[in-house]
Protein backbone atom coordinates (compact mmCIF):
# COMPACT_ATOMS: atom_id res chain seq x y z
CA UNK A 1 0.00 0.00 0.00
CA UNK A 2 1.22 3.61 -0.86
CA UNK A 3 2.69 5.70 2.14
CA UNK A 4 0.11 8.34 3.06
CA UNK A 5 0.87 11.79 5.01
CA UNK A 6 -1.90 10.77 7.87
CA UNK A 7 0.32 7.31 8.66
CA UNK A 8 3.34 7.68 11.03
CA UNK A 9 5.96 5.15 11.05
CA UNK A 10 3.77 3.32 13.60
CA UNK A 11 0.09 2.91 11.42
CA UNK A 12 2.43 1.90 8.32
CA UNK A 13 3.75 -1.30 10.07
CA UNK A 14 0.68 -1.55 12.01
CA UNK A 15 -1.35 -1.73 8.48
CA UNK A 16 1.46 -4.08 6.71
CA UNK A 17 0.90 -6.47 9.92
CA UNK A 18 -2.81 -6.07 9.08
CA UNK A 19 -1.93 -7.21 5.34
CA UNK A 20 0.05 -9.73 6.26
CA UNK A 21 -1.93 -11.60 8.83
CA UNK A 22 -4.56 -11.74 5.43
CA UNK A 23 -2.21 -13.21 3.23
CA UNK A 24 -1.56 -15.68 5.69
CA UNK A 25 -4.90 -16.34 7.60
CA UNK A 26 -7.46 -15.46 5.65
CA UNK A 27 -6.62 -16.04 1.47
CA UNK A 28 -6.41 -19.46 1.90
CA UNK A 29 -9.11 -20.43 3.46
CA UNK A 30 -11.66 -17.97 2.30
CA UNK A 31 -13.04 -19.95 0.04
CA UNK A 32 -13.86 -22.53 2.22
CA UNK A 33 -15.38 -20.38 4.99
CA UNK A 34 -17.63 -18.89 2.14
CA UNK A 35 -19.03 -22.35 1.72
CA UNK A 36 -19.64 -23.44 4.99
CA UNK A 37 -20.98 -19.62 5.82
CA UNK A 38 -18.95 -18.89 8.82
CA UNK A 39 -15.70 -17.29 9.90
CA UNK A 40 -14.19 -20.01 12.72
CA UNK A 41 -13.69 -18.82 16.04
CA UNK A 42 -10.26 -20.18 15.78
CA UNK A 43 -9.27 -17.06 13.30
CA UNK A 44 -10.82 -14.55 15.58
CA UNK A 45 -8.83 -15.82 18.60
CA UNK A 46 -5.46 -15.22 16.87
CA UNK A 47 -6.86 -11.86 15.69
CA UNK A 48 -7.84 -10.94 19.08
CA UNK A 49 -3.75 -12.41 20.13
CA UNK A 50 -2.08 -9.67 17.63
CA UNK A 51 -4.53 -6.77 19.40
CA UNK A 52 -6.66 -6.10 16.29
CA UNK A 53 -9.76 -6.06 18.51
CA UNK A 54 -8.14 -3.64 20.94
CA UNK A 55 -7.38 -0.53 18.49
CA UNK A 56 -9.45 2.16 20.10
CA UNK A 57 -9.98 0.37 23.32
CA UNK A 58 -8.29 1.54 26.53
CA UNK A 59 -4.80 0.54 27.59
CA UNK A 60 -6.55 -0.56 31.23
CA UNK A 61 -8.85 -3.37 28.99
CA UNK A 62 -5.68 -4.37 27.00
CA UNK A 63 -6.20 -2.21 23.90
CA UNK A 64 -4.12 -0.09 22.26
CA UNK A 65 -5.67 3.19 22.45
CA UNK A 66 -5.28 4.63 18.71
CA UNK A 67 -7.98 6.85 16.94
CA UNK A 68 -10.01 6.90 13.82
CA UNK A 69 -6.77 7.13 11.70
CA UNK A 70 -6.11 3.53 12.58
CA UNK A 71 -9.01 2.32 12.11
CA UNK A 72 -9.41 3.36 8.69
CA UNK A 73 -6.15 1.93 7.89
CA UNK A 74 -7.67 -1.41 9.68
CA UNK A 75 -10.42 -1.44 7.64
CA UNK A 76 -8.67 -0.43 4.31
CA UNK A 77 -6.11 -3.43 4.89
CA UNK A 78 -9.28 -5.53 5.38
CA UNK A 79 -11.02 -4.41 2.31
CA UNK A 80 -8.28 -5.68 0.55
CA UNK A 81 -8.74 -9.59 1.36
CA UNK A 82 -11.27 -10.04 -0.95
CA UNK A 83 -13.78 -11.63 1.10
CA UNK A 84 -16.21 -8.72 1.77
CA UNK A 85 -17.55 -11.35 4.46
CA UNK A 86 -14.38 -11.49 6.61
CA UNK A 87 -14.50 -7.67 6.94
CA UNK A 88 -17.94 -6.96 7.72
CA UNK A 89 -17.46 -9.94 10.32
CA UNK A 90 -14.60 -8.32 11.81
CA UNK A 91 -15.91 -4.81 11.37
CA UNK A 92 -19.29 -5.19 12.89
CA UNK A 93 -17.34 -6.30 16.15
CA UNK A 94 -14.70 -4.00 16.46
CA UNK A 95 -16.38 -0.62 14.87
CA UNK A 96 -19.99 -1.55 15.42
CA UNK A 97 -21.23 -3.34 18.00
CA UNK A 98 -18.67 -3.58 20.74
CA UNK A 99 -18.44 0.59 20.90
CA UNK A 100 -21.50 0.70 22.19
CA UNK A 101 -20.28 -1.20 25.43
CA UNK A 102 -16.94 0.94 25.21
CA UNK A 103 -18.72 4.62 24.90
CA UNK A 104 -21.83 3.89 27.60
CA UNK A 105 -21.12 0.78 29.86
CA UNK A 106 -20.40 1.30 33.45
CA UNK A 107 -17.28 -0.63 35.45
CA UNK A 108 -19.18 -3.90 35.70
CA UNK A 109 -20.34 -4.03 32.19
CA UNK A 110 -17.54 -3.07 30.84
CA UNK A 111 -15.48 -5.40 33.43
CA UNK A 112 -17.34 -8.46 32.40
CA UNK A 113 -17.21 -8.05 28.64
CA UNK A 114 -14.20 -6.20 27.38
CA UNK A 115 -11.39 -8.65 28.15
CA UNK A 116 -13.47 -10.77 25.89
CA UNK A 117 -14.12 -9.09 22.82
CA UNK A 118 -10.72 -7.74 22.87
CA UNK A 119 -9.39 -11.67 22.95
CA UNK A 120 -11.92 -12.93 20.44
CA UNK A 121 -13.16 -15.09 22.66
CA UNK A 122 -16.46 -13.01 22.92
CA UNK A 123 -18.29 -11.94 19.31
CA UNK A 124 -20.41 -9.07 19.08
CA UNK A 125 -23.53 -8.24 17.09
CA UNK A 126 -25.77 -4.71 16.81
CA UNK A 127 -29.34 -5.43 16.45
CA UNK A 128 -30.92 -2.33 15.55
CA UNK A 129 -32.37 -3.21 11.95
CA UNK A 130 -36.30 -4.74 11.69
CA UNK A 131 -38.28 -6.35 9.17
CA UNK A 132 -40.52 -2.85 8.89
CA UNK A 133 -37.66 -0.53 9.70
CA UNK A 134 -34.18 -0.04 8.62
CA UNK A 135 -33.34 3.79 7.43
CA UNK A 136 -35.66 5.03 9.58
CA UNK A 137 -34.41 3.91 13.27
CA UNK A 138 -36.64 5.84 15.13
CA UNK A 139 -39.92 3.08 13.38
CA UNK A 140 -38.11 0.12 14.92
CA UNK A 141 -41.15 -1.73 17.05
CA UNK A 142 -39.02 -4.07 19.26
CA UNK A 143 -40.76 -3.07 23.02
CA UNK A 144 -38.87 -3.91 26.35
CA UNK A 145 -41.53 -3.35 29.07
CA UNK A 146 -40.37 -3.13 32.73
CA UNK A 147 -41.00 -6.16 34.27
CA UNK A 148 -39.31 -6.35 38.12
CA UNK A 149 -35.55 -5.45 37.70
CA UNK A 150 -35.58 -6.22 34.64
CA UNK A 151 -37.11 -5.93 30.80
CA UNK A 152 -39.28 -8.02 29.06
CA UNK A 153 -38.28 -7.54 25.01
CA UNK A 154 -40.69 -8.68 22.65
CA UNK A 155 -39.71 -8.29 18.56
CA UNK A 156 -38.33 -9.29 15.75
CA UNK A 157 -34.57 -8.19 14.13
CA UNK A 158 -33.34 -8.33 10.55
CA UNK A 159 -30.53 -8.84 8.52
CA UNK A 160 -28.02 -8.91 11.75
CA UNK A 161 -24.73 -9.83 11.17
CA UNK A 162 -23.09 -12.11 13.27
CA UNK A 163 -26.64 -12.53 14.45
CA UNK A 164 -25.90 -16.53 14.75
CA UNK A 165 -22.56 -17.06 16.15
CA UNK A 166 -22.58 -13.77 18.18
CA UNK A 167 -22.17 -13.94 22.23
CA UNK A 168 -23.38 -10.71 23.29
CA UNK A 169 -25.60 -9.13 20.97
CA UNK A 170 -26.50 -4.97 21.43
CA UNK A 171 -30.08 -4.71 20.99
CA UNK A 172 -32.13 -1.48 20.67
CA UNK A 173 -35.31 -1.71 21.74
CA UNK A 174 -38.23 1.00 22.99
CA UNK A 175 -38.93 1.42 26.32
CA UNK A 176 -41.18 4.57 25.56
CA UNK A 177 -42.88 3.21 22.55
CA UNK A 178 -44.81 7.11 22.66
CA UNK A 179 -42.00 9.26 22.61
CA UNK A 180 -40.23 8.11 19.00
CA UNK A 181 -36.73 8.42 18.77
CA UNK A 182 -36.50 9.73 22.68
CA UNK A 183 -38.00 6.18 23.61
CA UNK A 184 -35.49 3.92 22.91
CA UNK A 185 -32.89 1.94 25.17
CA UNK A 186 -29.63 -0.10 24.37
CA UNK A 187 -29.81 -3.20 25.74
CA UNK A 188 -26.82 -5.68 26.37
CA UNK A 189 -28.24 -9.17 25.56
CA UNK A 190 -26.35 -12.80 26.23
CA UNK A 191 -26.87 -15.81 23.62
CA UNK A 192 -28.59 -18.06 26.07
CA UNK A 193 -30.83 -15.69 26.93
CA UNK A 194 -34.19 -17.50 27.60
CA UNK A 195 -36.62 -15.99 25.15
CA UNK A 196 -33.71 -15.03 22.86
CA UNK A 197 -33.71 -17.03 19.56
CA UNK A 198 -32.39 -17.10 16.18
CA UNK A 199 -35.40 -16.83 13.70
CA UNK A 200 -33.94 -17.04 10.50
CA UNK A 201 -30.06 -17.77 9.11
CA UNK A 202 -30.42 -15.32 5.74
CA UNK A 203 -28.99 -16.88 2.54
CA UNK A 204 -27.82 -13.65 0.53
CA UNK A 205 -26.26 -12.41 -2.42
CA UNK A 206 -22.89 -11.67 -1.48
CA UNK A 207 -20.61 -11.78 1.70
CA UNK A 208 -21.58 -15.87 2.23
CA UNK A 209 -18.75 -16.10 5.16
CA UNK A 210 -20.32 -13.94 7.12
CA UNK A 211 -23.33 -14.84 8.76
CA UNK A 212 -26.88 -12.81 8.25
CA UNK A 213 -29.69 -13.71 11.05
CA UNK A 214 -33.55 -12.91 11.79
CA UNK A 215 -33.85 -12.66 15.48
CA UNK A 216 -37.07 -13.47 17.63
CA UNK A 217 -37.59 -12.06 20.92
CA UNK A 218 -40.94 -13.61 22.67
CA UNK A 219 -41.02 -12.49 26.26
CA UNK A 220 -36.91 -11.90 26.63
CA UNK A 221 -36.26 -11.10 30.40
CA UNK A 222 -33.08 -8.78 30.66
CA UNK A 223 -31.92 -7.83 33.57
CA UNK A 224 -31.77 -3.78 34.54
CA UNK A 225 -27.52 -4.86 34.83
CA UNK A 226 -28.12 -4.93 30.89
CA UNK A 227 -29.25 -1.95 29.97
CA UNK A 228 -26.63 -0.30 28.54
CA UNK A 229 -26.12 3.61 29.05
CA UNK A 230 -28.77 5.89 29.60
CA UNK A 231 -32.84 4.73 29.37
CA UNK A 232 -34.33 6.36 26.66
CA UNK A 233 -30.92 7.65 24.97
CA UNK A 234 -30.41 4.84 22.65
CA UNK A 235 -31.28 6.81 19.39
CA UNK A 236 -28.38 9.52 20.19
CA UNK A 237 -26.21 6.82 21.13
CA UNK A 238 -26.66 4.55 17.72
CA UNK A 239 -26.75 8.23 15.47
CA UNK A 240 -23.13 8.60 17.16
CA UNK A 241 -21.29 5.43 16.69
CA UNK A 242 -22.63 5.66 12.91
CA UNK A 243 -19.79 8.32 12.51
CA UNK A 244 -17.31 5.72 13.30
CA UNK A 245 -19.67 3.11 11.39
CA UNK A 246 -19.60 4.77 8.22
CA UNK A 247 -15.98 5.86 7.97
CA UNK A 248 -14.56 1.97 8.37
CA UNK A 249 -17.22 1.01 5.86
CA UNK A 250 -16.01 4.10 3.44
CA UNK A 251 -12.42 2.68 4.21
CA UNK A 252 -13.40 -1.12 3.74
CA UNK A 253 -15.00 0.16 0.44
CA UNK A 254 -11.53 1.75 -0.82
CA UNK A 255 -9.37 -1.59 -0.01
CA UNK A 256 -11.97 -3.42 -2.24
CA UNK A 257 -11.77 -1.27 -5.04
CA UNK A 258 -8.30 -0.83 -4.81
CA UNK A 259 -7.75 -4.64 -4.78
CA UNK A 260 -10.08 -5.17 -7.64
CA UNK A 261 -8.12 -2.60 -9.73
CA UNK A 262 -4.80 -4.30 -8.92
CA UNK A 263 -6.46 -7.99 -9.59
CA UNK A 264 -7.84 -6.22 -13.33
CA UNK A 265 -4.75 -4.72 -14.09
CA UNK A 266 -2.92 -7.66 -14.03
CA UNK A 267 -5.22 -9.66 -15.83
CA UNK A 268 -5.74 -7.11 -18.89
CA UNK A 269 -2.14 -7.04 -18.87
CA UNK A 270 -1.53 -10.95 -19.40
CA UNK A 271 -5.02 -11.40 -21.21
CA UNK A 272 -4.24 -10.93 -25.23
CA UNK A 273 -7.21 -10.04 -27.90
CA UNK A 274 -6.66 -8.84 -31.40
CA UNK A 275 -2.54 -9.09 -31.35
CA UNK A 276 -2.42 -7.60 -28.23
CA UNK A 277 -3.23 -7.39 -24.74
CA UNK A 278 -6.33 -6.12 -23.46
CA UNK A 279 -4.25 -3.56 -21.62
CA UNK A 280 -2.93 -1.77 -24.53
CA UNK A 281 -6.87 -1.28 -25.82
CA UNK A 282 -6.48 2.79 -24.89
CA UNK A 283 -10.40 2.06 -23.76
CA UNK A 284 -9.83 -0.28 -21.56
CA UNK A 285 -6.36 1.49 -19.95
CA UNK A 286 -8.32 5.12 -19.78
CA UNK A 287 -11.54 3.27 -18.36
CA UNK A 288 -9.59 1.64 -15.67
CA UNK A 289 -7.08 5.16 -15.48
CA UNK A 290 -10.78 6.68 -14.64
CA UNK A 291 -11.24 4.62 -11.49
CA UNK A 292 -7.75 4.62 -10.28
CA UNK A 293 -8.20 8.58 -10.04
CA UNK A 294 -11.55 7.97 -8.13
CA UNK A 295 -10.45 5.40 -5.86
CA UNK A 296 -7.01 7.69 -5.48
CA UNK A 297 -9.00 10.65 -4.55
CA UNK A 298 -11.62 8.63 -2.03
CA UNK A 299 -8.81 7.11 -0.64
CA UNK A 300 -7.42 10.48 0.92
CA UNK A 301 -10.71 11.70 1.74
CA UNK A 302 -11.33 8.58 4.04
CA UNK A 303 -8.21 9.42 5.50
CA UNK A 304 -9.20 13.25 6.07
CA UNK A 305 -12.62 12.04 7.33
CA UNK A 306 -10.73 10.41 10.06
CA UNK A 307 -8.32 12.94 10.87
CA UNK A 308 -11.54 15.80 11.13
CA UNK A 309 -12.63 12.96 14.02
CA UNK A 310 -9.39 12.57 15.66
CA UNK A 311 -8.88 15.82 15.74
CA UNK A 312 -12.58 16.06 17.98
CA UNK A 313 -13.90 18.40 14.70
CA UNK A 314 -17.70 17.50 14.01
CA UNK A 315 -17.15 14.82 10.87
CA UNK A 316 -21.18 14.19 10.38
CA UNK A 317 -21.32 15.83 7.08
CA UNK A 318 -17.61 14.12 5.82
CA UNK A 319 -18.48 10.81 7.26
CA UNK A 320 -22.19 10.85 4.98
CA UNK A 321 -20.24 12.24 2.03
CA UNK A 322 -17.13 9.41 2.07
CA UNK A 323 -20.05 6.96 3.15
CA UNK A 324 -22.25 8.02 -0.18
CA UNK A 325 -19.32 8.53 -2.50
CA UNK A 326 -17.47 5.52 -2.02
CA UNK A 327 -20.17 2.89 -1.80
CA UNK A 328 -21.28 3.91 -5.33
CA UNK A 329 -17.45 4.30 -6.44
CA UNK A 330 -16.76 0.46 -5.41
CA UNK A 331 -19.97 -0.63 -7.72
CA UNK A 332 -18.88 1.18 -10.32
CA UNK A 333 -15.35 -0.13 -9.85
CA UNK A 334 -16.67 -3.65 -9.64
CA UNK A 335 -18.84 -3.24 -13.18
CA UNK A 336 -15.51 -2.02 -14.98
CA UNK A 337 -13.47 -4.64 -13.58
CA UNK A 338 -16.14 -7.48 -14.12
CA UNK A 339 -16.54 -6.46 -18.06
CA UNK A 340 -12.39 -6.40 -18.93
CA UNK A 341 -12.40 -9.96 -17.15
CA UNK A 342 -14.67 -11.12 -19.87
CA UNK A 343 -16.86 -14.46 -19.81
CA UNK A 344 -14.36 -15.20 -16.73
CA UNK A 345 -15.81 -12.08 -14.62
CA UNK A 346 -19.18 -13.80 -14.87
CA UNK A 347 -17.57 -17.02 -13.72
CA UNK A 348 -18.01 -18.14 -9.74
CA UNK A 349 -14.32 -19.25 -9.80
CA UNK A 350 -13.26 -15.72 -10.41
CA UNK A 351 -12.27 -13.80 -7.62
CA UNK A 352 -13.63 -10.50 -8.94
CA UNK A 353 -17.32 -11.93 -9.33
CA UNK A 354 -17.53 -12.76 -5.85
CA UNK A 355 -15.45 -9.55 -5.04
CA UNK A 356 -18.64 -7.58 -7.45
CA UNK A 357 -21.39 -9.49 -5.09
CA UNK A 358 -19.89 -8.41 -1.85
CA UNK A 359 -19.41 -4.84 -3.23
CA UNK A 360 -23.33 -4.19 -3.66
CA UNK A 361 -24.32 -4.25 0.29
CA UNK A 362 -21.48 -0.96 0.19
CA UNK A 363 -24.52 1.67 -0.94
CA UNK A 364 -27.32 0.00 1.16
CA UNK A 365 -26.06 -1.37 4.76
CA UNK A 366 -25.00 1.14 6.99
CA UNK A 367 -27.07 3.92 5.81
CA UNK A 368 -28.39 3.59 2.25
CA UNK A 369 -26.25 6.28 -0.49
CA UNK A 370 -29.90 8.19 -0.05
CA UNK A 371 -29.71 8.50 3.06
CA UNK A 372 -26.07 9.45 3.53
CA UNK A 373 -27.40 12.10 1.02
CA UNK A 374 -30.26 13.50 3.50
CA UNK A 375 -27.31 13.98 6.04
CA UNK A 376 -25.43 16.23 3.25
CA UNK A 377 -27.92 18.02 2.11
CA UNK A 378 -29.31 18.95 5.67
CA UNK A 379 -25.78 20.00 6.61
CA UNK A 380 -25.57 21.94 3.39
CA UNK A 381 -28.31 25.19 4.04
CA UNK A 382 -26.48 28.30 4.48
C1 LIG B 1 -25.89 -8.10 4.63
C2 LIG B 1 -26.50 -7.11 5.58
C3 LIG B 1 -25.97 -6.95 6.85
C4 LIG B 1 -26.54 -6.05 7.75
N1 LIG B 1 -26.07 -5.99 9.05
C5 LIG B 1 -26.78 -5.27 9.96
C6 LIG B 1 -26.44 -5.34 11.36
O1 LIG B 1 -25.47 -6.00 11.75
N2 LIG B 1 -27.21 -4.67 12.24
C7 LIG B 1 -28.29 -3.91 11.86
O2 LIG B 1 -28.95 -3.33 12.72
N3 LIG B 1 -28.63 -3.81 10.54
C8 LIG B 1 -27.91 -4.48 9.60
N4 LIG B 1 -28.26 -4.41 8.27
C9 LIG B 1 -29.36 -3.54 7.88
C10 LIG B 1 -28.97 -2.37 7.01
O3 LIG B 1 -28.29 -1.38 7.74
C11 LIG B 1 -30.25 -1.87 6.35
O4 LIG B 1 -30.61 -2.85 5.37
C12 LIG B 1 -30.13 -0.52 5.71
O5 LIG B 1 -29.97 0.48 6.71
C13 LIG B 1 -31.36 -0.17 4.85
O6 LIG B 1 -32.53 -0.41 5.55
P1 LIG B 1 -33.70 -1.30 4.87
O7 LIG B 1 -33.08 -2.53 4.35
O8 LIG B 1 -34.80 -1.44 5.83
O9 LIG B 1 -34.16 -0.43 3.64
P2 LIG B 1 -35.31 0.68 3.64
O10 LIG B 1 -35.16 1.56 4.82
O11 LIG B 1 -36.61 0.01 3.42
O12 LIG B 1 -34.90 1.49 2.34
C14 LIG B 1 -34.93 0.90 1.05
C15 LIG B 1 -34.27 1.82 0.07
O13 LIG B 1 -35.03 3.02 -0.01
C16 LIG B 1 -34.17 4.13 -0.21
N5 LIG B 1 -34.42 5.10 0.87
C17 LIG B 1 -34.59 4.87 2.18
N6 LIG B 1 -34.77 6.02 2.87
C18 LIG B 1 -34.73 7.02 1.96
C19 LIG B 1 -34.86 8.44 2.02
N7 LIG B 1 -35.04 9.07 3.19
N8 LIG B 1 -34.78 9.14 0.85
C20 LIG B 1 -34.58 8.51 -0.34
N9 LIG B 1 -34.43 7.18 -0.45
C21 LIG B 1 -34.51 6.43 0.67
C22 LIG B 1 -32.74 3.60 -0.23
O14 LIG B 1 -32.33 3.39 -1.55
C23 LIG B 1 -32.87 2.27 0.50
O15 LIG B 1 -31.87 1.34 0.08
C24 LIG B 1 -27.66 -5.26 7.34
C25 LIG B 1 -28.16 -5.40 6.05
C26 LIG B 1 -27.61 -6.31 5.19
C27 LIG B 1 -28.23 -6.48 3.82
Amino acid sequence: MKPNIYLDEDLVAFQKQTLEFIDREVKPYGDAWETEHRIPRDVLRKMGEIGFFGIRVPERFGGLDLGPIASCAFAEALGTSTYGGFGSTVLVHTDMASPHLLNAGNEAQLERHMPGIISGEILTAIAVTEPDAGSDVAGMRTSAKKDGNGYRLNGTKMFITNGITADVLIVAAKTEPESGSSGITMFLVERDTEGFSVGRALDKHGWHCSDTAELVFDDAWISEDNVLGELNRGFYSIMNNFQNERLVLGSQAVGEAQTAIDITLEYTQNRRAFGATLYDKQAIRHRLATVQAEVDAARQFAYHCAWLMESGQDAVKEVSELKALVGELVNRVMYECVQFHGGMGYMTESTIERMSRDARIQSIGGGATEVMLEEVAKRSYV
